[in-house]
């Protein structure tokens, strides 16, 4: 029988995703419905549930957009191709992108400019990512592993940089950052450290967390990366974890004879579903429910002027 639960701090929504999330409702609230958004404005299902009862339009291509209409990237960012068609087509854009995936951006451009080539360290397929890769024309390279980074060819060596996706495992990006290192060893690092400080941050509360549990809960989407991560992370020190969008996914069985039960949330996923789990593990027979003390975090970012 399940005897405790602890949460972890920090958890859940980031200064990226309040803002993202921000952006969409004050968008509704001045322009009225609808509004469209480029991809999940964040990825998490709850949260897109809501907006879209609220009046966004989620689309992937802009082909889908009225013309006249408005139109929010998502905290994940757009490639330059997607900014230049909504400009073609006149439309009124407001840019919900995570300053801090913007940084990645300005990084990118600049690393360019110099006539570097770059090396990006993140997932196929990710819209980070893409919108990332997509900033400049040639000239840049997704690593994956470190096994990518020993098979892949680049044409400057001697003129390389890397960057990386925001929300990666903080343990894997280091040793493939490790060996971009030993194989090229010219490479220029970022000015600072692209993995986010909100995905910094929950990793180590997960790591605190694993230390004293014997089975770990995260509440995330399956789309969402910073989620997928803390569930690894969990896993790789041996703690039994789970990843479930909400409480209703929570199988009765994982909770069979253990004794500290650990729950957190992604950083796109809301307190409201977090306090659905833990209600649910009381179900269960937990008994208490304490908190870590964890990293205050005070980052938070503003609007885009038109929308203050
Ligand atoms: S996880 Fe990090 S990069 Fe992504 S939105 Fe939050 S603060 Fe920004």
């Amino acid at each position: 029988m399940t005897k405790t639960i602890m949460l972890a701090n920090p958890r859940g929504f980031c200064a990226g995703v309040d803002r993202a999330i921000a952006i969409v409702e004050r968008a509704l609230s001045l322009y009225g419905a609808p509004i469209y958004v480029r991809h999940e404005v964040v990825h998490n299902r709850f949260v897109v549930d809501d907006l879209r009862a609220k009046g966004a339009i989620f689309i992937e291509d802009l082909h889908d957009v009225p013309v006249g209409s408005t139109l929010i990237y998502s905290a994940h960012g757009v490639p330059l191709s997607v900014r230049e068609q909504a400009e073609q087509m006149g439309l009124r854009v407001f840019d919900a992108t995570c300053p801090l995936v913007t940084k990645v951006h300005v990084e990118v451009k600049r690393m360019h400019k110099a006539g570097m080539e770059i090396i990006m360290i993140g997932h196929e397929g990710h819209p980070e990512v893409e919108g990332t890769m997509g900033r400049v024309a040639s000239g840049m390279y997704l690593v994956e592993s470190v096994e990518d980074v020993a098979t892949l060819q680049v044409r400057k060596p001697e003129a390389l940089a890397y960057v990386s996706q925001t929300t990666l495992s903080v343990d894997e990006t280091r040793d493939i950052i490790a060996a971009l290192k030993a194989r090229f060893p010219l490479i220029n690092s970022p000015k600072k450290d692209d993995i986010c400080y909100a995905t910094q941050n929950r990793q180590d509360a997960v790591k605190e967390l694993a230390a004293d549990c014997d089975l770990i809960i995260v509440v995330g989407s399956p789309n969402s990366s910073n989620s997928n991560r803390l569930r690894e992370v969990a896993a790789l020190r041996g703690v039994e974890a789970y990843m479930v969008d909400n409480a209703s996914l929570l199988q009765p069985e994982w909770f069979d004879g253990k004794q500290h039960v650990g729950v957190t949330a992604g950083a796109s996923a809301p307190e409201v579903l977090v306090s659905a789990v833990v209600k649910q593990i009381k179900a269960y027979g937990a008994e208490s429910v304490s908190e870590l003390d964890g990293v205050k975090e005070s980052t938070v970012f503003a609007l885009p002027p038109a929308l203050r």
